[in-house]
C-alpha cells in the first residue's frame, strides 16, 4: 500500500502518519521532518531551507524531490509501502510524485485528506508551539501557511477526486478516534 496524507497545517498529519506507518509497516516520508533534519545538520542547504520554512514559504520542488529520493535510498528495507506526509503540496508536486511512482513501478493506493476547520487549526498550532517550539508555528506565519494551503494544496482535493483516489477524513476529535476513521478506510483499500 502506498498512500499520501494531506491537510492543512495542524490537521494532525504527522501524528496520524506515525500511527498508520507502525500499523501497516509503511516507510514514513515526512518532507517537513526531513527538511527540519537538514536544518539541524547545519549544512548550507539547511540554512537556505531554514529561511523559507521560517517564513512559512514552500521549499523548491527540486530540493524537496532531492531530499525525498535520498531519504528513500537511505531507508531501503523491509517496508510494505510508502506513506507521504506533507508531499505533494501543489498540483505540480502531485505530477512529480506520479512520475516518481512510475519510475519505481508502484501505484498510489489512496490520497487521504485530514480535514479540520480553520478555528480549530489555529488553537492546535498555538498549543503545538508551546510543546514542540517550532519557529513556524507562529500566528503570523501560520496565516501565510494557511493561505498557501488553501491556494496551492487544496486544489489536490479535486485532482485526486478525479483520479478516484481521494479519501476524506474528519480530523476533528480525539487522536485515537481520528485514527480509527483512517484505519477503517485503509482496511478496504
Ligand atoms: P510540515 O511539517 O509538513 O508542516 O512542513 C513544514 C514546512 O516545511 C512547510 O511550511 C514548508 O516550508 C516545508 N515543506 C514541507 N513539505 C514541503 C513540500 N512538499 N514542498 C515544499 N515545502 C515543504
Amino acid at each position: 500500500m502506498n498512500i499520501i496524507i494531506f491537510g492543512p497545517p495542524g490537521a494532525g498529519k504527522g501524528t496520524q502518519s506515525k500511527m498508520i506507518c507502525e500499523k501497516e509497516n509503511l516507510l514514513h516520508i515526512s518532507t517537513g521532518d526531513i527538511l527540519r533534519n537538514e536544518i539541524n545538520s547545519d549544512s548550507e542547504l539547511g540554512n537556505n531551507i531554514k529561511s523559507l520554512i521560517d517564513q512559512g514559504d514552500l521549499v523548491s520542488d527540486e530540493i524537496t524531490l532531492d531530499v525525498i529520493r535520498t531519504f528513500i535510498k537511505k531507508n531501503e528495507g523491509d517496508h510494505s509501502g510508502f506513506l507521504f506526509d506533507g508531499f505533494p503540496r501543489t498540483i505540480q508536486q502531485a505530477d512529480l510524485l506520479s512520475d516518481l511512482f512510475k519510475n519505481m513501478n508502484i501505484n498510489l493506493s489512496a490520497a487521504v485528506l485530514i480535514d479540520v476547520e480553520q478555528s480549530v487549526l489555529i488553537n492546535r498550532i498555538i498549543n503545538r508551539k508551546e510543546v514542540e517550539g517550532r519557529d513556524d508555528d507562529d500566528e503570523v506565519i501560520l496565516a501565510s501557511r494557511l493561505k498557501i494551503y488553501y491556494d496551492q494544496t487544496a486544489p489536490l482535493i479535486d485532482y485526486y477526486k478525479n483520479l478516484k483516489l481521494l479519501k476524506w477524513v474528519d480530523g476533528v476529535g480525539e487522536i485515537n478516534v481520528v485514527n480509527q476513521r483512517i484505519n477503517s478506510i485503509l482496511k478496504v483499500l
